[in-house]
């Protein structure tokens, strides 16, 4: 088994432990591995090893590697997206992880309706407000969500943060779980034109924490591909 086949395994065992240890069901969770700086040969490897979603988080990574890998696997779009980089990525990806602001919002909704598409989009939450993160306060996203939910052409399907960087994973958890609270809370005000199914949280140092705490996608690169250099 390749190195990166045995990377994935062991990741989707850790994923079915986290799982069962708070008695979800594991196929309600999808891996979507991050590949920004992985090559195309590392990206076929793991593709060839089960991965069927893949993360960028550079418009201009999506761009070279679209058109190069050709295998039918989703493509998310997980870093920050300038308004004016929309129109490259609007045919391409399958989910936008990042909106975090209402001129992004109507961009995505007239590009995806010059496409003739709905494009799914979760709404980024900086829950512990890092001025290093992008993303809206908690105490925003109602507010954003109730103005972006009419938006034709867009489809807003769930909240997205990351956590800060810690030693201890278990550091990370209020954060989860506050992320987890707010998408319940606002799935109770049953907010016409939105569907919060989405809870895309956790990485290679926090995905298990964040499993327990209801990810449902979480994005992992290093558990996978190594550390970047
Ligand atoms: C890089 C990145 C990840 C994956 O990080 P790892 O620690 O390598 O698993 C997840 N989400 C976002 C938004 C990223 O930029």
């Amino acid at each position: 088994m390749s190195q990166i086949a045995a990377n994935l395994a062991e990741v989707k065992k850790k994923i079915i432990a986290s799982a069962e240890r708070v008695g979800r069901d594991p196929a309600e969770i999808k891996l979507i591995a991050v590949t920004k700086t992985v090559g195309i040969p590392q990206m076929l490897e793991a593709i060839e090893a089960g991965v069927t979603a893949i993360g960028e988080n550079r418009v201009q990574e999506i761009n070279r590697k679209f058109p190069e890998l050709h295998k039918p696997v989703e493509w998310h779009l997980i870093g920050h997206l300038q308004t004016n980089k929309v129109k490259y990525i609007i045919d391409k990806v399958a989910l936008i992880h990042s909106l975090d602001s209402l001129s992004l919002a109507e961009e995505i909704s007239k590009r995806a309706r010059q496409a003739g598409k709905e494009m799914p989009v979760l709404v980024q939450v900086n829950v512990a407000e890092e001025e290093s993160k992008h993303g809206l306060k908690l105490g925003e996203t109602e507010a954003f969500i109730r103005n972006v939910a009419n938006l034709d052409g867009l489809r807003i399907s769930g909240l997205m943060t990351m956590a800060p960087l810690v030693e201890d994973p278990e550091e990370a958890r209020p954060v989860f779980r506050r992320l987890r609270l707010l998408s319940e809370e606002l799935r109770a005000k049953a907010i016409p034109g939105i569907e919060l199914r989405y809870l895309s949280m956790g990485m290679t140092n926090d995905f298990e924490v964040a499993i327990e705490e209801g990810a449902n996608l979480i994005r992992i690169g290093t558990a996978i591909f190594g550390a970047r250099s």
